[in-house]
């Protein structure tokens, strides 16, 4: 099984500055006031939470991509209405892979996000999606109906389909 999806280019530190802004590392600084945007937080957040996002959870995102990712989020759990999420991460400012002298992660601009990051763990290699392996990697791992339904919106760069590296849990907003 393949998972057929439109493919796009990976987003890159460059492109997404050019699309969200200049994020400074201050969670209370002047970029964060004006692009994050909170959802959840059992309703005391502006926004609702995301679909299929537990309602206790606050969720921060760049107010650019939230759309995008809140219709990602519907489709997803229109496709696939018995996956029961545990976990979404989206804003956070750090390194990729925690590792300061690695690029800043898409994380940092609040247009990425990782869904059950404890069953969709990062690995570095190459592993076709929903293959044998990939079911022998990820046996708890997002199933294929919510993934395919989460990328139907298009425009999503899905760590799922890298190369080299596997990132399954997470997803940026490359075409908000
Ligand atoms: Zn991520």
């Amino acid at each position: 099984m393949t998972l057929d999806i439109p493919k796009v280019p990976l987003l890159t530190a460059k492109r997404a500055t050019e699309l969200y802004g200049k994020p400074d590392g201050d969670p209370h600084g002047a970029w964060a006031k004006a692009n994050i945007v909170y959802c959840g937080g059992s309703g005391k957040a502006e926004k609702p939470a995301m679909p299929g996002v537990p309602e206790r959870l606050w969720f921060a995102v760049h107010r650019k991509a939230e759309p995008k990712m809140r219709a990602a989020f519907a489709a997803a759990k229109l496709a696939c209405p018995t996956y029961v999420i545990r976990s979404a991460g989206c804003w956070v400012y750090r390194h990729q892979q925690h590792d300061p002298t690695r690029p800043l992660s898409i994380h940092s601009w609040g247009a990425a996000v990782d869904v059950d990051a404890s069953t969709n763990g990062l690995r570095s290699r190459t592993i076709a999606p929903y293959s044998a392996a990939w079911l022998k990697e990820y046996p708890q791992g997002l199933p294929y109906e919510w993934v395919k339904g989460f990328l139907s919106v298009g425009g999503m760069d899905w760590g799922g389909s890298w190369r080299g590296t596997c990132d399954p849990m997470h997803t940026s907003v490359y075409e908000p």
